[in-house]
């Protein structure tokens, strides 16, 4: 099934994206729960475990934590670090970063963040800056993924560290299609149930189908330039986790 989104434009894209996170930036949080039965904290938790960053170091270990969205992973990154770790969360979307802020402020990790609205195909950021780039289930929305990736290289200093975490491919029979019934049956009637809403699901479900296998999207970090590129499946293939170096 297609709900538009398939066939359009590249240029057209991007706009389509930032109205659906506009429209489900206050239910962000609380859908992505309901959505994977809670399972995204699980794998954001492996991509940190993943990282380990720091937590002490001569100067503070700097992430940029590109299409940050509402924090999840800058969160867990500066707790985990125990406070070592400065966390740029940068997204193209105002209303993500703005709740954002406010989680952040809740939990009193202000001073260990700060929040920089850009396009990941073009950061505002000087070549070499950060210690590691994270990108959690940000980059299958963006428009030119090598375009991102390049920047992803660009910003990151020599020695540097590429994690992705996104949706992939399930390899896994029977759970295939579980999860194909659970994409197309269940997730776009429960946003319009919770959220008042199907279509930003369906794009979600669309844009998943869409992104490239394992393999291949290992081969498009390695085209960036990114040396020792891995990937490890979570939940048989239902996420992956993606790692590079800048040597
Ligand atoms: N990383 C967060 C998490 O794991 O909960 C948020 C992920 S959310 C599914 C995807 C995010 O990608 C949205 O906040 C959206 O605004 C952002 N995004 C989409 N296109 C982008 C672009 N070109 N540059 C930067 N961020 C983008």
């Amino acid at each position: 099934a297609s709900f538009g989104f398939t066939d359009v434009p590249l240029a057209e894209k991007q706009g389509l994206v930032d109205d659906v996170f506009h429209k489900v930036a206050e239910r962000y949080d609380v859908m992505n729960d309901v959505m994977s039965g809670g399972l995204h904290r699980v794998w954001k938790d492996a991509m940190i475990a993943r990282l380990a960053p720091p937590r002490t170091s001569r100067k503070p270990f700097r992430v940029l934590d590109m299409a940050g969205g509402t924090g999840d992973i800058a969160f867990r990154i500066v707790e985990r670090s125990e406070g070592n770790a400065r966390v740029t969360v940068s997204d193209i979307n105002g209303s993500m970063l703005g709740v954002g802020r406010t989680r952040a402020e809740k939990r009193g990790l202000l001073a260990n963040l700060e929040f920089v609205e850009a396009n990941a195909e073009e950061l505002p950021f000087e070549s070499g800056s950060f210690d590691a780039y994270t990108i959690a289930f940000g980059i299958r929305n963006v428009p030119r993924i090598e375009k991102a990736l390049a920047e992803a290289y660009r910003v990151l200093r020599p020695g540097g560290r590429f994690l992705c975490l996104e949706f992939s491919a399930v390899d896994v029979p029977v759970l295939d299609r579980i999860y194909d019934a659970w994409s197309f049956r269940v997730i776009p009637p429960m946003g319009r149930l919770i959220a008042g809403d199907a279509e930003p699901y369906q794009y979600l479900v669309e844009s998943i189908r869409k992104f490239p296998t394992q393999e291949r999207f290992a081969d498009m970090i390695r085209r960036a330039g990114f040396s020792k590129v891995d990937y490890t499946n979570m939940t048989g293939g239902i996420a992956a986790l993606h790692s590079g170096w800048k040597i």
